[in-house]
This record gives C-alpha cells, sequence and structure tokens, in this order.
C-alpha cells in the first residue's frame, strides 16, 4: 500500500481555517478594525460597498507595516503580538492568533497600502486566493488601507450562504458599534455604498453613546462605577423607563473587548427586578477591567466568549453597582410604567355609592366563655350579599359598583342580556357561559382587535391622522433613521403626518387616531425595532409588520384595570373579529374551563 497522507498546501489550509474565523462580511471588517486598533490608530475608516460583499475598505492613521512585515503578515500563525505561550496571559491586543490576513487572503481579493512613520514610500500588495499578485513600493499616507473584493469569490457554497445586504449591513453595523463603543478615544467613520451611516469624533464613552444613540441618550444614561481587588467597573445604564421591548443595546466589554455572557446579563437583569414592565430589557454599556491572567478569551476563535476566574463575584459586584447606581439617581421601584403609557380613562360617576362594610357583633358573646361549638356569631359580610341579585344587576347597569372585586355573585342565574364579566389581576377578563367559563387576555385580545381595525383601515384607504397643535421633532440614532427613511412610506399609511426634519431627525405633524401623543417616540421605536426584527425572518410586508407593532403599541396592556364597560366591549370586539384566538403574532386570546372541569376537581 502506498502511503497516502500528505499535508495540505497553504492555501486549502488558510482556506479551511478561513471558515472558522470569517464567516461573513461583519467578521472581516471585525479583524481589519481590531488591527488598526493594535496599531494605535486613531482614525479609522470603514468603507462598503454592497453589504461587504464587493468591497471592504478599512483605512487607519496607525503605525503601518514595513516591507517585510507587509509581506509576513499574510502567512498563517504570523503575529507581531505574541511570542510566547506566557504572553497568553497577558493579552492587552485584541488580536493574537496571526490568523486573520491569512484567512482573509485565502477567500478574497485583497489589496493593502501600508507605510511607517519612519519611511517615505510604502509599500502595496496584492494578493488573490493566497497568491500574491503585486508586490511594489508605493506612495500612500503613513498607515495602512486594507481592501477586500470580492469575499468569497473562490467559495462559490460560502457565498451563496451569505444572506441578505439587508441582513449582513445589520451585522456589520453590529459589529461597528461594538468597537466604535469599546474606544470613543478613536474616531471612525462608516460609509455604506457611498452614504455615510456614522461619523463619530473622538470623545467620552457619554459623547460616542449620544452620536451613536441619538441626542436623546443625553437623559436616558445613568453613570455606573465600581473599584474592587477583582474587577474595576464603569460604564452607563439606560434608566428603566426607557428599557426596550427588544433586546438591543446591551454589551458587555472585558478589558475593552466586546463579549457575550449570558451569566452576566442576568445579573443586570436582576439588579432590575423590579423596576422594568416584564417585556422589556434594561440598555447598558458596561466596562469591565480585569487582570488578563484572570480571563480566558482563548476558548472561540471569533472571540465573544470569555471565560473567567470567580465568575460569581462578579455577578455579585455587577449587581450591586447597577443598584447603587439606579438608588443614586433616585430612581424609585414604584414607578407605574402602564399609567405612563396609556392614561387611565375610566373615570367614576359622580353618584358612585361607596359603602362601607358591615359588621355584625354579637353582642351577647363573652370572649371568657368557654368554647361552645358555635360561638362564632359575628361574620364579616362581603358587598355583594347585601343585595339581592337585581339590586346588584341594576347597580351593575347603572356602573355604580365594580364588579372586579365581587366574585361571589352567581352570575349563571342571572337572566342578564349583557355577560356578565370580571376582570382577574387586572390582567384577565372572566366570563361565564353555558359550558363553563371563558378567560380573555385582556392584552392579546386587544392586540387582535385593534390588528383587525387597523388592517380594515388601512386596506379602504380610511385611516385618519390626527393633527398635533404642536408638532415634535423626535431624534434618532443613524442606524434607526436609516431604518425609518426606508420604511417611511408605510408609516404614512399608519396614520403618521411626518418628514424629514435634519440629518437624523423626524418631525411629526400627525398621529394615528388610535395613538396619543405621549407616547410618539415610543411608537416609532417599536415600530422600527420590531421592522428589524421581523423583517428578514418573515415573509410581510413592511406594512403587515407595521401594523402589527402599532397594534400592539396602541392596545390596552396587562395591569391595566378596566370597567366594565370596557371589558364587555372588548370581548365584543374580540368575538367580532376574523380570526378571535389569538393576537397577531399567534399568542392566545382566550381560554375556557369547562362546568365537567371544575365538577371533576370538586368530587361531584
Ligand atoms: P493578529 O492580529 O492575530 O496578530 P492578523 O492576521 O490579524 O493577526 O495580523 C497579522 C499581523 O499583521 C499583526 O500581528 C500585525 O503585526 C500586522 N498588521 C495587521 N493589520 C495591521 C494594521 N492595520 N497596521 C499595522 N499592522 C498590521
Ligand atoms: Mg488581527
Amino acid at each position: 500500500m502506498p502511503d497516502i497522507i500528505h499535508l495540505l498546501p497553504d492555501s486549502v489550509a488558510n482556506q479551511i481555517a478561513a471558515g472558522e474565523v470569517i464567516q461573513r462580511p461583519a467578521s472581516a471588517i471585525k479583524e481589519l478594525i481590531e488591527n488598526a486598533i493594535d496599531a494605535d490608530a486613531t482614525n479609522i475608516k470603514l468603507i462598503v460597498k454592497e453589504a461587504g460583499k464587493t468591497l471592504i475598505q478599512v483605512i487607519d492613521n496607525g503605525k503601518g507595516m514595513s516591507e517585510t512585515d507587509a509581506r509576513m503578515s499574510f502567512e498563517r500563525h504570523a503575529t507581531s503580538k505574541i511570542k510566547t505561550s506566557e504572553d497568553l496571559f497577558k493579552l492587552t491586543t485584541k488580536g493574537f492568533r496571526g490568523e486573520a490576513l491569512a484567512s482573509i487572503a485565502a477567500i478574497a481579493q485583497v489589496e493593502i497600502k501600508t507605510r511607517t512613520p519612519d519611511k517615505d514610500t510604502g509599500t502595496q500588495i496584492v494578493i488573490e486566493g493566497s497568491e500574491l499578485v503585486l508586490q511594489e513600493a508605493c506612495s500612500c499616507p503613513i498607515g495602512t488601507s486594507f481592501s477586500i473584493k470580492n469575499l468569497f469569490y473562490n467559495v462559490p457554497a460560502r457565498r451563496n450562504f451569505l444572506k441578505s445586504n439587508n441582513i449582513e449591513t445589520t451585522h456589520i453595523i453590529q459589529e461597528f458599534l461594538r468597537v466604535a463603543i469599546a474606544h470613543p478615544e478613536i474616531a471612525f467613520s462608516f460609509t455604506h455604498n457611498n452614504n455615510d451611516v456614522y461619523h463619530l469624533e473622538k470623545g467620552n464613552l457619554k459623547q460616542r453613546l449620544v452620536a451613536i444613540f441619538g441626542n436623546n441618550y443625553n437623559q436616558r444614561l445613568v453613570p455606573i462605577e465600581e473599584e474592587t481587588t477583582i474587577v474595576k467597573l464603569h460604564g452607563f445604564i439606560g434608566k428603566p423607563e426607557f428599557a426596550r421591548k427588544t433586546r438591543g443595546e446591551q454589551y458587555f466589554f472585558i478589558n475593552n473587548r466586546y463579549i457575550k455572557n449570558n451569566y452576566l446579563h442576568h445579573a443586570v437583569q436582576k439588579a432590575f427586578d423590579q423596576l422594568l414592565p416584564s417585556d422589556s430589557f434594561p440598555s447598558y454599556f458596561i466596562f469591565m477591567e480585569m487582570n488578563p491572567a484572570s480571563i480566558d478569551i482563548n476558548i472561540h476563535p471569533t472571540k465573544t466568549e470569555v471565560k473567567f476566574e470567580d465568575e460569581k463575584s462578579v455577578y455579585a459586584i455587577l449587581r450591586s453597582a447597577i443598584k447603587q447606581a439606579l438608588g443614586k439617581n433616585n430612581i424609585a421601584p414604584t414607578i407605574d410604567f402602564e399609567l405612563e403609557a396609556s392614561l387611565d380613562f375610566q373615570l367614576r360617576p359622580s353618584n358612585h355609592i361607596v359603602e362601607a362594610p358591615t359588621i355584625k357583633v354579637d353582642t351577647n358573646y363573652n370572649p371568657f366563655k368557654k368554647e361552645t361549638e358555635n360561638n362564632s356569631n359575628y361574620s364579616y359580610k362581603l358587598k355583594p350579599n347585601q343585595h339581592t341579585i337585581s339590586d346588584w344587576e341594576k347597580m351593575v347597569e347603572n356602573n355604580l359598583v365594580d364588579t372586579s372585586k365581587n366574585v361571589q355573585i352567581d352570575y349563571q342565574d342571572t337572566e342578564q342580556e349583557e355577560k356578565q364579566v370580571f376582570q382577574l389581576h387586572n390582567k384577565y377578563i372572566v366570563t361565564p357561559i353555558k359550558s363553563g367559563f371563558l378567560i380573555i387576555d385582556q392584552q392579546n385580545a386587544h392586540e387582535r382587535v385593534q390588528y383587525e381595525k387597523l388592517t380594515q383601515l388601512i386596506q379602504h384607504n380610511k385611516q385618519l391622522s390626527q393633527q398635533l397643535l404642536f408638532p415634535q421633532t423626535i431624534d434618532f440614532s443613524p442606524e434607526n433613521m436609516a431604518v425609518l427613511l426606508e420604511i417611511i412610506p408605510a408609516i404614512k399609511q399608519l396614520g403618521f403626518d411626518i418628514s424629514e426634519f435634519g440629518k437624523y431627525t423626524l418631525i411629526i405633524h400627525g398621529i394615528p387616531q388610535q395613538a396619543t401623543e405621549n407616547n410618539i417616540q415610543n411608537i416609532l421605536e417599536d415600530l422600527v425595532e420590531q421592522y428589524k426584527l421581523n423583517k428578514s425572518e418573515i415573509k410581510l410586508s413592511a406594512t403587515d409588520i407595521l401594523v402589527r407593532s402599532m397594534a400592539k403599541s396602541v392596545s390596552i396592556k396587562s395591569g391595566k384595570k378596566l370597567s366594565t364597560q370596557e371589558m364587555q366591549h372588548l370581548a365584543d370586539e374580540l368575538f367580532a373579529c376574523q380570526m378571535p384566538y389569538s393576537n397577531p403574532s399567534g399568542k392566545p386570546t382566550i381560554t375556557t374551563f369547562s362546568s365537567e372541569e371544575l365538577d371533576k376537581r370538586f368530587k361531584k
């Protein structure tokens, strides 16, 4: 038998390695920007065409490379950043594997122009699929300019695997923001298809966050700061009232490197505990500095997963630092979000009868008398029992009592036209039906109702807009503004009278009839978030995504107390829907309990 084992040619080995390091344009961009930071650049420009599929260029003003280094940098395991394995335990650079450039050069057409400060001329190198095409002296500024053209041109399987330009761009923005937030001391710019997406001056962290996410972040951020022997913390958390409905602005950095860590995320979530409505997520930008020897960033090639010693202590420190920050800034745990979101419109009629519960006292009762079988002669009576059923019905009709508190009456016996309803935990509407009883989830149900109504109105061009007395301007982050501009026609259909007003600002002249003036910003931000979240995953039209989001924004929330009439009205509207059994995203609106089920439980 002949021997069959041989070493793979470098180009093939590099292509295989590339599979791990470079999954998509965004990963190549991350590597290039990190190299620029490691080269001490103070200004980094990112230029991208077609979501990075045709061109990625990163231009830095860092220390550049000599001619030999420039050539060497494309070899596998070629790095200037570590020398021995001990160095792995005191990493202060972003890179260290020496794999990125070799990998990128294996799967793209790469051109580099680089010059060190001590030379007048620089070096230009062109490599395609690991093959050197050109190497010569060139004139270029100090620093390095790196272009990648036609990523994956020679790996069609990979290239076909890339997602739509929209999705790839979202990944790019994500990577870009992770480094841009980690390094406010560096100026960054990002141009996509010749449009300026971000232009970030050097500054401090807060200025950087405001530049990225919009002016309104000035009021939203609470600083955190803590120094212990294990970890030094600094950064910002978002005030709870600005929490997002979707996960988004959540950033951890260890030694200025973005990381993901569910365990620490949990610590933050815990610190916010009672302060957040259940379906929202806090924003945070938290920087941890730790001895590099106590963390291990070597466990994943893309290096967002990090292991560290003493996770438990870090968890506790983080949680308490955030609690402290929230406390210092007087963010009391009693904020009523639901009230803020939608004003309570339920007014009590002026002739409301308030009756004190009566207590019958047995005056003959002698507490010192020896106990007899039936000494409990006084009883606490609940209101409904003081009335006959028909008294009660009249009061309900006149809306003089709040049925939500009086669950004892047997509605089945009342031969009322109107369905009896009561509210449970300000969340569910309970109503008897012939075969048992029915529970409606008020929020899910109202979302369904609003969704169908809005769809109808829009289909028939009947959706109205209410003009604002004072037009409002709202600032958005460049990322969200880009999305908004894309969906403005659909937003107008929803009833917004809206136009551009400056680069990242919209002016609102009118809002949908269902909306209220005080939560326009929330509605619009939700629209953007939902659109971003759903546009690529499900095959829905922009309008449909927005109608769903808007239905959600303007609907009654869990936690809102409803009057009897409101409950009856909602139940009627729900059953008039075409699809009453679930909300637009498929969550159930109603559930029923049969009398048999009840009988069984009581062993009847
Ligand atoms: P690593 O960053 O892990 O060392 P890379 O393959 O990313 O590996 O880069 C190889 C080497 O090329 C780096 O160690 C560095 O010396 C050099 N290099 C890469 N990009 C730049 C740049 N923008 N400016 C200066 N030197 C660079
Ligand atoms: Mg690198």
